[in-house]
């Protein structure tokens, strides 16, 4: 039986990120381009489940997130073009990385708002308020009635905290350089809880 073959790191990270562009079209539309293909080849490497207008708004966005290119060839009886695309791969690992630093000052801003902020929760945590509101409840639980008392958001930070710190890991082993033959990046890419 034929081994799968494991699939190249760098190519899955693109896949996702075409995937967090462009949904699950994006990312089904991203595994069919090869070393080239058409919107004919998509629809059919993706067995129909795409209308070639699909496909052909996919290949737009993926293109404006830079992680696609195309050439085109005109065909002289028509003169109609043909365009094939395929994945650049420097370009989208550069926008990659953009996004993933908007990511973490998005995230940084909204850790920086938790670690602030006073929290309250009855014992039942049917919900969580801001001190103003609880004070204006007298610190009784609208749903439960029940007392509310003062509550770190431990399990909140920890998750971004987690997030941030993935995030740090590519972006610093990215500063030496952007291009894919980098050994560091990828190695980040391949090593990483990255999502
Ligand atoms: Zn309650």
């Amino acid at each position: 039986m034929a081994r799968r073959a494991k699939p190249d790191p760098l190519l899955s990270q693109i896949y996702s990120f075409a995937q967090e562009v462009s949904g699950e079209r994006g990312f089904q539309v991203a595994q069919t381009l090869g070393d080239g293909a058409t919107d004919e080849k998509i629809e059919k490497k993706t067995k129909g489940k795409l209308k070639v207008a699909e496909i052909r708004a996919t290949l737009n966005q993926l293109h404006q997130h830079g992680i696609v290119e195309y050439t085109r060839e005109k065909n002289m009886s028509n003169g109609w073009f043909t365009y094939t695309w395929k994945i650049n791969p420097d370009r989208a690992m550069r926008n990659l990385l953009t996004a993933k630093k908007r990511e973490h000052e998005k995230l940084r801003a909204k850790m920086a708002t938790e670690e602030g902020a006073q929290f309250y929760k009855c014992r039942k945590a049917c919900m969580k308020l801001a001190f103003e509101q609880a004070m204006e409840l007298q610190f009784r639980c609208p749903e439960c009635n029940g007392k509310m008392a003062y509550a770190q958001n431990q399990s909140d930070v920890k998750v971004l905290e987690d997030k941030i710190g993935a995030i740090e890991q590519i972006l610093s082993s990215s500063k030496s350089g952007l291009t894919t033959t980098n050994s560091g990046l990828m190695q980040a890419m391949v090593s990483g809880k990255i999502k």
